[in-house]
């Protein structure tokens, strides 16, 4: 009986991407759902979301937040659904954690940035609404700030985001990052992702690394040979490409426990439930 680490592919629907930068980026709610369907269908376990406001704006309105929830959960029911918490979106501490307090519709999970201002605040808060967290390291300097946090144990799943345009520097920023995290005994599963030139040798270092991944048009507009994605779900499929070459089955809906059987691939309706690694039924 082989034992074989699943992997959760999230789908990064339109980040801080303005609308001019991909003919399908998805913006209102009903395209957010359409695209996270589509996404979903290609092989997706989860997506992530920037709600916008009535401009194309981004936006952490309650209002503007439940819209965008109620459409992708309509399109993708039992689909866990994320949001960001960006400072940029509101830079007051205060202003951002009252937004937040108030989301009346919650969403599954929420990144929060550890280099900003109010981070660790603004994730105890979610914590207490019931919100799975997962902390945004940018650098090594974040990932000590989450180990003196002691959010580590209490998070969903972190998020280890190279930040920098050189392939290279992204690289070993993920792999400094992930080893202070095993030096410090941190065993919460890790996302790790790149943007734009880096978005796809991240992916597939992670993937052999055993780690989680996500992508969409927030990290990347290119597929892996260069040209235009035509939208969310091509990049999925391209990213499930890789995970099937890793040998490493896709979680579906629900995240960790459940495998999304692929016909494709001999054995894959088979997978078992046991965290994330997984049985094969014979
Ligand atoms: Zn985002």
């Amino acid at each position: 009986m082989a034992t074989i680490g699943a992997v959760l592919l999230k789908a990064c629907l339109n980040g801080s991407r303005d609308q001019g930068e991909h003919p399908l980026l998805p913006v209102r709610p009903e395209q957010l759902a359409e695209s996270a369907r589509e996404a979903v269908a290609a092989g997706a376990g989860a997506v992530h979301v920037h709600p916008r406001d009535g401009d194309g704006r981004q936006t952490l309105d309650p209002e503007a937040c439940a819209r965008a929830l109620r459409a992708i959960r309509g399109a993708c029911p039992g689909v866990p659904v994320g949001l960001t918490t960006g400072a940029w979106i509101e830079p007051d501490p205060e202003r951002r954690l009252d937004l937040v307090s108030r989301w009346e519709v919650a969403p599954d999970f929420a990144s929060v940035n550890l280099s900003e201002t109010g981070a660790v605040e603004l994730a105890q808060r979610l914590l207490e609404r019931g919100i799975g967290v997962e902390p945004g390291l940018w650098s090594v300097a974040d990932a000590r700030t989450l180990v003196a946090s002691g959010l580590a144990a209490r998070s969903l799943r972190l998020l280890v985001e190279a930040m920098e345009e050189d392939t290279a520097a992204a690289l070993a920023t993920v792999a400094a990052i992930e080893r202070l995290l095993t030096e410090a005994g941190v065993d919460t599963p890790q996302l790790q992702h790149g943007q734009d030139r880096t978005a796809w040798p991240v992916l597939r270092r992670a993937l052999d690394a055993g780690h989680d991944v996500r992508i969409g048009l927030e990290d990347v507009l290119e597929l892996p040979d260069g040209n235009p994605a035509s939208g969310n779900a091509e990049l999925v499929a391209a990213a499930a490409r890789f995970a099937r070459e890793a040998d490493r089955p896709l979680l579906g809906a629900g995240g960790r426990g459940r495998v999304r059987g692929d016909p494709a691939v001999p054995g894959t309706g088979l997978w078992s439930q046991a965290d994330d690694q997984l049985e094969v039924e014979p």
